[in-house]
């Protein structure tokens, strides 16, 4: 319906206008659990609908995924040396995890939450109505708001 209003994301890389929300979650399949994804748009309301599932292979190559977070912290260097990591534990496999990445070149976006632990609407950091003040973090992302200062009170740090 408004369609007409000016993009909310602009890829500072490739001027794309899409985000892609992926949740990846893992389900018991036997003595195995299997891993499966499922994606489609985040839209400028902060909805987002998924379009596509699939099971993610055993083979799949993790390191192409570390290769892309580092890329994205070089890219948001500007305050300083990065003296954080992310780290996932591979073997936590009962969590839902949460990705936001451009639609046109997969950079990845990092993004927040309206409601704690990982609840409400996705807020990714690049939309231009992004307030860190109003958001959660999602906790692949704590370290690096609290390096910025961006957590909010009650978060719950001790
Ligand atoms: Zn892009």
């Amino acid at each position: 319906m408004n369609d007409n209003d000016s993009p909310k994301f602009t890829c500072k890389e490739c001027g794309g206008h899409t985000l892609i929300v992926t949740h990846v979650w893992s389900i018991l399949a036997g003595v195995d659990s299997e891993r499966w994804q499922e994606w489609g748009p985040l839209k400028d309301n902060h909805h987002w609908q998924f379009e596509f599932k699939e099971k993610i292979e055993d083979n799949a190559d993790d390191e192409d995924q570390e290769g892309d977070f580092s890329e994205f912290e070089e890219d948001d260097s500007d305050s300083g040396p990065e003296d954080y990591e992310i780290h996932e534990p591979e073997t936590n496999l009962e969590r839902d995890e949460f990705f936001v990445n451009c639609g046109n070149c997969d950079r990845e976006i990092e993004f927040g939450w309206s409601e704690p632990d990982s609840r409400g609407l996705i807020l990714p950091v690049e939309f231009s109505d992004f307030i860190s003040s109003e958001s959660w973090p999602d906790s692949k992302y704590l370290g690096v708001w609290q390096h910025k200062h961006w957590l909010r009170t009650g978060e719950g740090q001790s």
